[in-house]
């Protein structure tokens, strides 16, 4: 077992580094105040290959693997929570599904422009009613002719207003219920989509979270993503790769955190000495680093199983609970280390909080990643248990 990060995923992890703590970092504060989607940003990222990760290089993507991906979203993260996810919505929502379930024009025609930033890629899945329990979606898309008429809403979509394309989900078989959902690419600026509020949020401000509204949108028919009613199994796979970014941007904002914490508890002094000589908060550096180790390897080993194409969903709904769960952790116990100054603007600390919360919803909530994970370790154990039963009756 290789616990360690090969040359390559280290040169490819300072890179990026060097390129977040430069150049992202110093505008973290301002963006966060603005909420304004850094678009140069996305550009400079974009020409490093970060906005198609996974994309294999005939598409203009940087073919690299899942471990690299993580890496990346981390250490971007680490820079920016709001730059974090939407690179992460745009790579693992926006470009995932074409890559996946796309047929070849389809990925001719998107692959290219989001791997080289032309276009930002969204996925609208979530409705008003229907969030947790997405398969509950009512946005409609009936048969007209040749092709299909969608209509319907759906709220909280990251990038949605700036996209140039957009993964929709809608039911094409109500009878079928969640069985009865096909995904569709809606492009920028098509008759009937209406682009609503950009949401005003806690935190990732500078991530931009839209409502979006389908009134009588005409699409063709090879506007639809895979096969009719596929959709509902498509967004499950597609959700368990996009928590290993989660969890990875849970990992960054910890680090920064955890970084931010030690440096002030070595420069803070109380009772004539730094309080970084104080046991008390020792202890919290102490469990913070653990937390924030344990929470990387997490991710890690989600990624390196999905690169060696083995049962992922498992470990990484693990990764994104615990990383988003304890970086939760972090961030507040970083808020304590700087005292009056960790609720204090002027200090990241209280940023860094705000950005992490979303990792703990986003991409399905802390509580629904119980649910898969205790799902999957009752069908192990089941399979397992009648596997024992056959051997001891044959
Ligand atoms: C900033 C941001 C960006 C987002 N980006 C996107 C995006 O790009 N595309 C997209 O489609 N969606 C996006 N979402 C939506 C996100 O995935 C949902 O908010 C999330 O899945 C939770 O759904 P909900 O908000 O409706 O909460 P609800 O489902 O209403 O959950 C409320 C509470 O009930 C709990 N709960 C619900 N069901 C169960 C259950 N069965 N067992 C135990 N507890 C349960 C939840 O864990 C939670 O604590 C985004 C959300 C935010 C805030």
């Amino acid at each position: 077992m290789q616990l360690q990060l090969s040359e390559q995923h280290g040169a490819f992890r300072d890179t990026v580094r060097d390129f977040a703590r430069s150049v992202i970092a110093p505008r973290a504060a301002d963006m966060d105040r603005t909420g304004q989607h850094p678009h140069d940003i996305f550009h400079q990222m974009a020409g490093m290959g970060l906005l198609g990760v996974t994309i294999p290089r005939e598409y203009e993507g940087l073919g690299a693997d899942t471990l690299s991906y993580a890496i990346a979203v981390e250490e971007v993260s680490y820079a920016s929570g709001s730059v974090g996810l939407s690179l992460a919505a745009h790579n693992s929502l926006g470009a995932a599904p074409i890559y996946l379930y796309g047929t070849p024009e389809q990925k001719d025609r998107y692959l290219p422009n989001l791997a080289s930033g032309r276009m930002l890629g969204a996925f609208a899945l979530t409705e008003r009613h229907a969030g947790s329990d997405a398969g509950a979606i009512h946005t409609r898309a009936v048969r007209d002719g040749d092709g299909w008429l969608l209509d319907g809403a759906k709220v909280y979509c990251t990038s949605g207003g700036i996209a140039g394309v957009l993964s929709v989900a809608a039911l094409t078989d109500p009878a079928q219920g969640k069985r009865g959902i096909t995904s569709f690419l809606v492009e920028k600026g098509t008759p009937g989509l209406r682009v609503g509020k950009d949401e005003d949020k806690f935190g990732c401000r500078a991530s931009t979270t839209y409502q979006l509204f389908f009134e009588h949108v005409r699409l063709s028919d090879s506007q639809r993503l895979g096969p009719e009613n596929q959709g509902f199994k498509q967004f499950l796979t597609i959700l368990d790769g996009g928590r290993i970014s989660i969890g990875a941007m849970a990992v960054g904002l910890a680090q920064a955190a955890f970084d931010a914490a030690l440096a002030y508890s070595h420069m803070r002094q109380q009772f004539g000495a730094p309080i970084n000589r104080l046991q008390a908060i020792q202890f919290k550096l102490a469990d913070m680093a653990c937390w924030v180790r344990a929470s990387r390897l997490m991710v890690y080993k989600a990624a390196v199983l999905k690169d060696q194409g083995r049962p992922f969903a498992k470990q990484a709904s693990m990764a994104k609970l615990y990383a988003s769960e304890l970086g939760e952790r972090v961030c507040n116990e970083a808020i304590q280390i700087f005292g009056g100054n960790g609720y204090i603007r002027d200090y990241p600390v209280e940023r860094f909080y705000r950005d992490q919360r979303i990792t703990e919803i986003g991409e399905g909530t802390s509580e629904i990643q119980k649910l898969v994970i205790g799902r999957e370790l009752i069908r192990e154990y089941t399979a397992l248990a009648e596997a024992r039963e056959l051997v001891v009756a044959g």
